[in-house]
């Protein structure tokens, strides 16, 4: 096992080898092709000279190189990149800005989710309700998933918000609990009137108490539509990976705009935050080994069988050699913060389920994120251990209501993959950003792109002798850096 697990480590999902190479899934049979995000507007040689991991030049939004003019991005959305040091032959992380139109009507007499050109305001009511997107994913074992997200989640959320528009478009009233066949039939009833009116009878006093109803807003549809589009990205990565072989996985962190509400969904290791008034605020958590400890653990417990007789649930704070059999050691259980001993028997010799600290934590000595789409052929290096019943698709969506706060000129969300966080504070990104929009004038549409590309050079550093630093004695990031600035002033 050790020895497994050893070779494992030279296979890092989420740390600092990929396994992933071009001729290990011949691109023709890839749906989508490797590429940077569409609205670079890059030409062939451009990607090409953006993967050189010697120089690692940042690319900006706002340039149209080929008509050699500015092409800013809706809401003026600032997004800047960068390659990684060397770790994987191609950027694995990508990105997505999008105005999606939800149209009513069913999937077979409509045509596919329509994406709206410049900032859309002008066809709001007339086509529908729109939400604004923007979305990063970090991509491991390989860039198809990423890329392939980046392509369809949007269309995979405006699909589910497209079941429930007639609910949304009623304002006020609680959404329905059953959506009959002809849903304009149950729009506006209200969550108290039955589906079908003919089959229903009014419960008895002895019945009434279980035929309670919940109140059900519609931020919470809204947060269902998120989360379901998520399961429905993922399981359409499934269907590709075994038809056509696939690799690897991807965090995701989606941010829409829709109705009035910002809604924050984060599966992974990438970061969100508000920086309003000078002040930082997290609009997401990360996803980690160490940060859902717990219902890994209690998963292995409930199904020891997915532990392939090779892993423990509990934790120990380090390796427990043979001659230690019959001692105490502190351990932790599914169910524990704090630690507690226990005498070692020999169940305790497995390899614990998670493992390692901080980076460097891994479940199953393989995989250091446990939320994200795809990774549906991942498993514990040469074993036949299955690790994606460990991760979670789903994200957690934190909801931010733009209308109950004034907003001023930068004031901005910043989303960043892990390149970005794991160099700089909340409070560096913030003072960085402050710093840039303040020299700016308030009207320069350009302000935006610059904060985020000054947050992408300043998490690279500069290449000295000895790789990137950011300064004398901190190292820059060697993974892929990818930023959006949002501004909010304006927009919300
Ligand atoms: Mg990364």
């Amino acid at each position: 096992m050790i020895s497994r697990v050893k070779a494992a480590v030279a296979q890092l999902v989420g740390g600092t080898a990929s396994s992933f190479s071009p001729g290990s899934c011949p691109e023709s049979s890839l749906k989508f092709k490797y590429s940077r995000p569409a609205f670079l507007l890059l030409g062939p040689e451009e990607i090409e000279r953006a993967a050189d991991h010697s120089s690692r030049p940042v690319l900006l939004s706002g340039q149209d190189r080929r008509k050699r003019r500015k092409r800013l991005l809706p809401w003026d959305t600032g997004y800047a990149e960068v390659i990684n040091a060397g770790k994987s032959i191609l950027n694995e992380d990508q990105a997505a800005r999008e105005i999606v139109c939800v149209e009513k009507g069913d999937r077979k007499n409509s045509t596919e989710a329509k994406t709206v050109k410049g900032d859309g305001r002008a066809d709001k009511e007339r086509d529908g309700l729109q939400f604004h997107y923007w979305a990063l994913f970090d991509g491991h074992a390989g860039t198809d998933a990423a890329v392939m997200a980046a392509k369809l989640l949007h269309l995979h959320i405006c699909e589910q918000l497209r079941g429930i528009i007639d609910v949304l478009r009623d304002g006020d009233v609680p959404p329905p609990i059953c959506l009959t066949s002809n849903d304009g039939a149950a729009r506006g009833n209200g969550a108290r009137s039955p589906p079908h009116q003919g089959d229903w009878e009014p419960p008895t006093d002895s019945e009434s108490r279980f035929l309670l109803e919940k109140e059900i807003s519609h931020e919470y549809l809204v947060i269902g539509a998120i989360e379901n589009a998520f399961r429905q990205m993922d399981q359409q990565i499934e269907r590709e990976q075994s038809s056509r072989g696939m690799l690897g996985g991807c965090c995701a962190l989606a941010v829409v705009y829709f109705l009035g509400k910002i809604y924050v969904a984060n599966a992974g290791d990438s970061r969100a935050i508000l920086i309003r008034n000078g002040e930082t605020i997290p609009l997401s958590n990360e996803f980690t080994p160490e940060s859902e400890r717990q219902r890994l653990q209690y998963l292995g417990y409930l199904q020891p069988h997915l532990l392939g007789n090779e892993f423990t649930h509990l934790e120990f704070p380090r390796r427990i050699q043979h001659r230690e059999i019959g001692r105490k050691m502190l351990f932790r259980d599914y169910s524990m913060t704090g630690w507690a001993y226990k005498t070692i028997e020999e169940d305790d010799l497995k390899f614990p389920l998670v493992y390692g600290e901080g980076k460097k934590a891994r479940v199953m000595a393989t995989i250091g994120v446990t939320r994200g789409l795809g990774d549906h052929n991942l498993k514990v290096h040469c074993s036949n251990i299955h690790i994606k019943p460990f991760l979670s698709c789903v994200p957690e969506v934190k909801v931010y209501d733009v209308t109950k706060h004034e907003h001023g000129v930068n004031d901005v969300i910043v989303l960043g993959t892990d390149g970005l966080w794991d160099v700089v504070s909340d409070r560096e990104v913030a003072d960085t950003v402050i710093s840039v929009l303040s020299d700016c004038e308030p009207d320069d549409p350009n302000r935006f792109t610059l904060a985020a590309q000054d947050l992408v050079v300043r998490s690279r550093g500069t290449l000295r002798e000895h790789g990137w630093w950011m300064s004398e004695d901190r190292l820059g990031s060697g993974d892929d850096i990818s930023v959006f600035v949002i501004p909010l002033y304006g927009h919300t």
